[in-house]
């Protein structure tokens, strides 16, 4: 513990739907923590862009996040990013997001699988949990083969309402032809698998990805990981990087991956 290079790839504002912060208040936070770089990658949920107006929420957050990069220039390294959730449910919405402002990084994520409601809403006590996951890391691996990305967000995020929230226990081993297939597609392509560490503070306890899927990576040739909290709040921003740094140095990763300008950057883990 007590690690040097800190950094928070993963953070909404008050620009997002679900953030109550805004940037000024979260940047505080974290320079007072003594993070050195955060990155902004609030939501674009592609499926209802325009009816929720998106399209405006992530040119805001852009401009508040340039006025914060320069407010904050020496003390804090503020980077622009998005959150793109299921963009291939609306290809139209994910590129208007992608040309609307010059990101350091993007994030994709999947919340709800096609015709389906986001994960935290479901009833898993009355739900086919393996029929619903088998599509869903499906629908992950075609939108890593879209690819048009650099971080793959908190890949089993419905981890922590199926076992966290609901105690329905699931076997990964179950999943793994899948989840290799997307491991590998996302290493043959350059991308960086994101470490979650929201997980830490639910019942469900453990980061999105857990261990075992970066061991796995690893294995596989895997070198790009990026990490965040996924904060909504400031109060949690920089929350349980510390643990995760753990974690990637347990599965022998020596480096986290940050990006400016969409290029990956290896930051030693110390
Ligand atoms: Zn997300
Ligand atoms: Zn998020």
């Amino acid at each position: 513990m007590g690690y040097k290079n800190l950094v928070d790839f993963h953070v909404h504002t008050d620009n997002s739907c679900d953030g109550h912060d805004s940037l000024m208040v979260m940047s505080e936070r974290a320079a007072a923590k003594g993070i050195r770089a955060i990155a902004v990658t609030d939501h674009a949920e592609c499926h209802r862009y325009y009816k929720d107006n998106f399209h405006l929420a992530i040119r805001y957050s852009h401009f508040e996040t340039l006025k914060a990069k320069n407010a904050f220039r020496g003390q804090l390294a503020i980077m622009t990013g998005i959150e793109l959730g299921q963009p291939l449910h609306n290809l139209e919405a994910a590129e208007d997001a992608l040309s609307a402002n010059r990101y350091d990084i993007v994030v994709a994520g999947l919340h709800l699988i096609r015709g389906g409601d986001d994960f935290w809403k479901l009833d898993y006590h009355n739900a086919n949990v393996p029929t619903l996951l088998h599509a869903y890391f499906d629908e992950i691996y075609e939108m890593v083969c879209w690819g048009r990305f650099d971080s793959l967000a908190h890949l089993t995020y419905p981890l922590r309402y199926i076992e966290g929230r609901d105690q329905i226990p699931v076997d990964l081993a179950d999943y793994a032809e899948q989840i290799d297939r997307i491991l590998e597609r996302l290493i043959a392509d350059g991308k960086s698998l994101e470490l979650n560490t929201q997980g830490y503070r639910t019942e469900y306890g453990r980061p999105t990805p857990d261990m075992d899927i970066l061991r796995r990576y690893k294995e596989l040739g895997g070198q790009y990981v990026t990490i965040g909290s996924d904060a909504h709040y400031a109060v949690d921003i920089g929350a349980n990087i510390e643990d995760g740094l753990s974690l990637l140095k347990q599965a022998d990763f020596d480096f986290v991956t940050i990006y400016d300008q969409r290029e990956p950057i290896l930051l030693p883990i110390i």
